[in-house]
């Protein structure tokens, strides 16, 4: 089992094996552990520290600073800021995410055919094959009744009187006990996050893990990739440390997420025309229910209910999500002797959110510091299905039981009542006035069969370069409607396998 962490020797810390995969994440963990299994000899390089579930944090504090990539501050440049959140840890974002696990809807492989010319019948077959296949690696489940906890069933009671389709979710658990803390790492370790399977098994199959390595770039030999060169960074001071240099016989694979694998591509000089281009996101916002009852919704699942009853039309998808007690205190409004007032109802609140399934597309370009910078303003008509969602929430919520909303929108009233829901229909569309988050993140290096409009093809090879591969949310060229981790790992798996 090797583990090569932060060095700062003179030496150069050099390495060769068969396949290196940039990022340790849902992509690449999952290339990672399907080439091991194959006999590959294989190196993952996480720009991340490898942190056990005993050393993660409690608090959102320790969770930015440990677990988020840039202490959670990258943020979208457009009219709005907001923050696109994104692990940056052996294991990626799955260490910060809820575990939620849907398949990839039948839609999306025709979609993928008709507008990219790839997926279709044999990539829904294969992906089927190999998402059935992870469910049983990574113990897909439902919430357990112990760990639903109210926020979810209150949810759940909502839809139904509203009317519609909904279910408590299947995740990447062992037995979750709900403690509500997935956003800071699962120290329960019940979920199923990459860092306590996949990564764990690549190394115990002779491959190696080098963390806290960013890459800075891909190497190459003419259009042949080659290897990738970088240097240690510690993980608390971010003082530099020793270079490194992994070689690799067989292939580069970038698996550094949607944002962080298209700056990789274009500081390595590759200058495909895609490059960068066709971001996109599915960009969340929620509501808070006051109920008269207790919600606690720190105890239960992070997010234990959805819908997606609304994935097609008008394009949303809703949820629970508990947020830690300093966050809640971050998204109600006031300061002083009103914020304390206010935060007085805090066991009384409910979290339910709306993620869209944005049609707008953005670009990921390489900033300062080798930092991505990702351009990206909500239109108008994601801006209405936005406006959509939170309608539905309303009304979920106040069919749930809610004696009012707090709304948290700019210039909006602090608090709607059930008879003012008609005051949310004609919210403003200004993204300014909302505070909303992209984590499902997709793009940046697409794929396609046409070059110049994608970066790589449907085994995830880099067109015009040799032995360079895609194998993360940055190929999928759409958005999906449903949390992406399981599509991810899936295509991850389906390029690695056709690799050897
Ligand atoms: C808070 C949150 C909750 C979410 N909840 C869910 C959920 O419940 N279900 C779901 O399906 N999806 C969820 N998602 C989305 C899901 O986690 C991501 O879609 C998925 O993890 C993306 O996989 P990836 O491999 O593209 O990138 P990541 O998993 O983000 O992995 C990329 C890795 O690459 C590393 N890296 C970046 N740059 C470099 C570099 N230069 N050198 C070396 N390493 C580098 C990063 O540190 C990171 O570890 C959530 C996301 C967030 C942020
Ligand atoms: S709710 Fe708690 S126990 Fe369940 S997976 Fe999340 S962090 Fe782990």
């Amino acid at each position: 089992m090797t583990h090569v962490a932060y060095r700062e020797d003179s030496a150069s810390f050099e390495l060769d094996v068969d396949y290196v995969v940039v990022g340790s994440g849902a992509g690449g963990a999952t290339a990672a552990v399907t080439l091991a299994r194959a006999g590959m000899n294989v190196a993952v390089v996480e720009a991340g520290p490898w942190r056990d579930p005993d050393d993660y944090p409690s608090s959102t504090y320790g969770a930015m600073r440990d677990l988020f990539d840039s202490w959670g501050a990258l943020i979208t440049r457009g009219r709005a800021m907001w923050p696109v959140a994104q692990g940056r840890v052996v294991g990626g974002s799955t260490v910060i995410n809820s575990a939620i696990r849907v398949r990839t809807p039948e839609d999306i492989f025709d979609m993928w055919q008709r507008d990219f010319g790839v997926g279709g019948p044999e990539m829904s077959r294969e992906l089927d094959r190999i998402q059935t296949e992870i469910e049983g690696e990574l113990h897909a489940a439902v919430v357990p009744e112990v760990a639903r906890g109210n926020s979810n069933k209150l949810a759940m009671l909502g839809a139904e009187r509203v009317g519609y389709d909904s279910h408590f979710m299947t995740r990447y658990i062992h037995d979750c006990v709900g403690s509500g803390q997935c956003l800071q790492g699962c120290k329960a370790k019940r979920k199923q996050s990459t860092n306590v399977n996949y990564i764990p098994e690549v190394m115990t199959r002779g491959g190696t893990i080098v963390s806290c390595a960013p890459v800075e770039t891909i190497a190459f030999e003419g259009k042949k990739a080659i290897g990738v060169r970088g240097r240690f960074e510690h993980p608390q001071s971010h003082k530099k440390g020793s270079r490194f240099f992994v070689r690799a016989k067989k292939g580069v694979i970038v698996a550094a997420s949607a944002t962080h694998s298209p700056a990789l591509l274009l500081r390595s000089g590759v200058r495909t025309p895609a490059v960068g281009k066709f971001f996109r996101a599915h960009p969340g916002t929620g509501l808070f229910g006051v109920f008269n009852e207790f919600v606690d919704q720190n105890i239960g699942a992070t997010q234990g209910w959805a819908s997606t009853a609304y994935r097609v039309e008008p394009g949303i998808k809703l949820e629970t999500l508990a947020i830690p007690p300093e966050l809640i205190a971050s998204r109600i409004a006031g300061a002083g002797s009103v914020l304390m007032e206010r935060l007085q109802q805090m066991r009384h609140l409910a979290m339910w959110v709306v993620a869209v399934r944005a049609e707008t597309t953005g670009t990921v370009t390489n900033g300062w510091t080798n930092k991505p910078v990702v351009h990206y303003e909500l239109n108008r008509a994601d801006m209405e299905r936005l406006r959509a969602g939170l309608v539905l929430v309303a009304k979920t919520h106040f069919a749930a039981g809610a004696r009012e909303i707090i709304t948290g929108i700019h210039g909006f009233p602090f608090s709607i009542r059930p008879d003012e829901v008609n005051l949310l229909e004609n919210a403003p569309l200004d993204p300014r006035r909302y505070v909303a988050l992209l984590s499902h993140l997709f793009g940046g290096a697409v794929m396609g069969k046409d070059p110049r409009i994608s970066v790589c093809d449907d085994r995830g090879r880099v067109y015009e370069h040799e032995n360079l591969f895609i194998a993360d949310a940055s190929a999928l060229p759409s958005t999906l409607g449903v949390n992406p981790q399981h599509t991810i790992m899936a295509l991850a798996r389906y390029f690695a396998e056709r690799m050897v």
